[in-house]
């Protein structure tokens, strides 16, 4: 694939380092790939970060039709710009795109898009502890077309922002309001994908939980509402003695690549780790007979949250006395260390992005024509 590149001619000013938050600022560049039904993928570009000019009656604007992706590059010790299991979000993004029919993309050409944007934009990814370059690569039907039918045209777009440590004091228990009124998913839906419907049906519930005091939702089964899902955009994990439990992947649970990759170490670590059906009248028991240890969300952007209290049933349960139980802790340190490059990657996790001119200073870009 070849890649056009169009390089801004008004850089921004880069941010404070020390303040990023999350999602508040984007880079000089964004990467577009038109598709075409019949054409296929095609015009791989790399262009000034600029508004998008969209047709009023772009299908994504009116029946949702869009799938993302969330990942980081990372500044390592040594220099080097890495990428965490990016062949995962290269497949989910496939997966979500199948479910809401659209166009399928090459792993290979998700991989050369997120590593060619990095590329140009590396003076982006901070270099502060817990700092990281988030990466948003999705795809939108951008055919103007008011009928509800799979689209014809789509575009996929990556974007990056710069964001902050997540925890810059350290690993923070947040508080958790079980949800029995709202659903996320049921099995046969989306709530296996990425896509952005999604996130538009969970806010009510969110602002249900803020307005109650609580930081996240724990989502139920959207049938029975007494299986324990997910934690907000988490998946959730609870130590029971010495097992580690998670609800298994049914259909309408979102899989995690922290979520798979956290069960991995816990395997190697010996471990006994269960995927299977945990009712949230289990979780009480659990945690009103004390046998509930821990209890943690993970994802890309947190990496590890661990709960310190959960409202069931009107009652207020504290988990690991409010605070940062040893697995939860253990993970953060393991997943962040591999992520960052400074502890050996045995399961072969990180992607190294080249960054050309670091091997010719001459060269202020890098050519950009990548196979
Ligand atoms: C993205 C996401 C996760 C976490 O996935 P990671 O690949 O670990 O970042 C979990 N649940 C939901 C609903 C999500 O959107």
């Amino acid at each position: 694939m070849e890649i056009r590149f169009e390089a801004t001619g008004a850089p921004k000013a880069k941010p404070e380092w020390n303040n990023l938050g999350f999602g508040h600022y984007y880079t000089d560049h964004m990467f577009l790939l038109d598709y075409t039904e019949g054409r296929g993928w095609h015009d791989a570009r790399l262009v000034p970060y600029a508004p998008l000019a969209l047709d009023p009656a772009a299908m994504v604007l009116h029946y949702g039709m869009e799938v993302f992706e969330g990942m980081k590059a990372y500044f390592a010790p040594d220099g080097r710009v890495l990428l965490f299991r990016p062949q995962e979000n290269a497949r989910r993004l496939n997966c979500s795109a199948d479910r809401i029919c659209l166009p399928l993309l090459p792993e290979e050409i998700f991989i050369a898009a997120v590593s060619a944007l990095v590329r140009v934009d590396r003076d982006w990814i901070p270099r502060l502890p817990g700092t990281s370059l988030y990466i948003r690569p999705y795809i939108i039907a951008d055919e103007p077309h008011l009928g509800v039918r799979p689209p014809r045209r789509c575009k996929f777009i990556v974007i990056c922002s710069p964001v902050g440590a997540y925890y810059p004091e350290g690993l923070n228990p947040v508080r958790i309001y079980v949800e029995d009124e709202y659903v996320r998913s049921v099995v046969g839906g989306t709530g296996h994908t990425k896509c952005g419907g999604n996130y538009a049906a969970s806010l009510i519930a969110q602002k249900k939980a803020e307005q109650l005091g609580f930081t996240q939702v724990l989502w139920l089964d959207g049938v029975e509402h007494s299986y324990i899902e997910e934690v907000g955009t988490m998946n959730i994990m609870l130590r029971l003695g010495e097992e580690i439990v998670t609800p298994a992947l049914d259909g309408s649970i979102l899989p995690g690549i922290t979520r798979s990759s956290a069960l991995e170490l816990l395997r190697s670590w010996g471990y006994k780790v269960s995927e299977r059906k945990i009712s949230v009248d289990e979780l009480f028991q659990a945690a009103k007979a004390g046998a509930l240890g821990e209890a943690f969300g993970t994802g890309t952007a947190a990496v590890v949250s661990p709960i310190g209290t959960f409202s069931i049933y009107g009652e207020l349960l504290t988990v690991a006395d409010g605070g940062i139980g040893p697995v939860a802790q253990k993970l953060f340190d393991a997943l962040t260390g591999l992520q960052w490059g400074k502890l050996p990657d045995p399961f072969g996790w990180t992607y190294e992005v080249k960054i050309q001119a670091a091997l010719n200073p001459e060269e202020s870009r890098p050519a950009l024509i990548l196979s």
